[in-house]
């Protein structure tokens, strides 16, 4: 007899990022800023004078102070990760059992379902309608129905990028009193739709943030889920002790020490995108029956092609140096810098 593989994770496949060198990265909807020399220049001094044979602070209260400021909530209310991605793992580990029902959107962040299967929880499918908006009526009749314990979606949505009213995110949370509603705002600092204040008011409801869009910094690992005292308490005892480094750390609490360059990157952006949703626009108006696409709320634009479309031209343009991201019949493209938005709409004029 040999050793085999838990069933589980028999079929898994590693995640394979696209590599190699594309002088255009519009993929990953990370901000194309970099942090500011001189904000670097902050970190990296901090860093130095880290104690790096010591353990970092478990909490890391230094990041949840300043993020707590940043965000205006109370830091005793703010888990850290090492990326929200970590959370994601945890909070299904954490907050539900083998079997339980969680409900996810479809379609939405796919690592939700990935997270919810390791877990050997029970996920369940809930559609959104043809113009991606979330029925909240129905999604309340679906997780009574279940007795889903938990339901997750992002917020605005990725990879659609449109998102759910503040209201229909409050109605949702009072209708299912019984049910953890996790709000995933990866991209609310593009958006003004937060439910952030209300993690106090409301015991069902946890709401997730990442410093790797908006807050440029994808490299160092930083997520954060806000919720009160009993969830963060939960998420809390539960997490590894050590899960996010002291550089991490260090390097986080810099970026929210200069409140006014996070808000200036974040208006960057959305000029960005709504430049790029205007050019495509003007695209999809010239060229009606090859591509259509939805007003978006985030840093990226999903554009929907007519079958096998998508991947052509995801192709053609990997081919010239431009990798943008594939999903079915959708190209979603991150927006870019002036140069770069205007060489990804060239090229898929073109390509059309
Ligand atoms: C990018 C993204 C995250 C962030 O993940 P990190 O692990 O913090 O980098 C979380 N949720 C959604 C929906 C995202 O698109």
């Amino acid at each position: 007899m040999s050793y085999q593989l838990n069933k589980k994770v028999r079929d898994l496949e590693p995640y394979e990022p696209i590599s190699g060198n594309y002088p255009i990265r519009l993929d990953a909807n990370e901000s194309f800023l970099e942090i500011p020399p001189e904000v670097k220049a902050d970190m990296l001094s901090r860093i130095s004078l880290l104690h790096l044979n010591r353990y970092p602070d478990p909490l890391a209260a230094g990041v949840c102070e300043r993020a707590g400021r940043y965000l205006g909530v109370k830091p005793e209310l703010i888990t850290v990760g090492n990326g929200s991605d970590e959370l994601l793992t945890l909070l299904t580990q954490v907050m539900m059992s083998k079997g339980e029902k969680m409900i996810c959107t479809s379609p939405d962040f796919s690592m939700y379902q990935c997270y919810g299967y390791l877990a050997e929880v029970e996920c369940i499918e809930f559609k959104k309608d043809a113009s991606f908006r979330i029925n909240v009526d129905a999604l309340i009749d679906l997780i009574q129905t279940e007795g889903a314990r938990t339901v997750i979606f992002s917020n605005p949505c990725n990879p659609t990028g449109v998102g759910l009213p503040r209201a229909e995110v409050i109605r949702l949370i009072e209708g299912v009193p019984e049910c953890l509603v996790v709000v995933d705002e990866a991209y609310m600092e593009f958006w003004d739709q937060s439910v952030l204040d209300c993690v106090e008011k409301y015991d069902n409801l946890m709401v997730l943030k990442t410093c790797s869009k908006s807050f440029r910094m994808a490299g160092i690992r930083c997520g954060l889920a806000i919720a009160n005292r009993t969830l963060t308490n939960a998420l809390r005892a539960a997490k590894s002790p050590y899960n996010v480094n002291s550089m991490t750390q260090a390097a986080a609490e810099t970026l929210f020490d200069y409140p006014a360059e996070l808000d200036a990157a974040t208006q960057a952006v959305i000029h960005s995108r709504d430049a790029l949703y205007d050019s495509v626009r003007a695209l999809a108006e010239k060229f009606p029956k090859k591509l259509s696409l939805l007003p978006t709320n985030a840093n990226f634009v999903y554009i929907k092609m007519p079958a096998g479309q998508a991947k052509r031209i995801f192709e053609a343009m990997k081919a010239e140096g431009v990798i943008v991201r594939c999903m079915g019949d959708y190209l979603r493209i991150t927006c870019g810098t002036e140069h770069e938005n205007a060489e990804v709409v060239r090229l898929l004029e073109v390509f059309l």
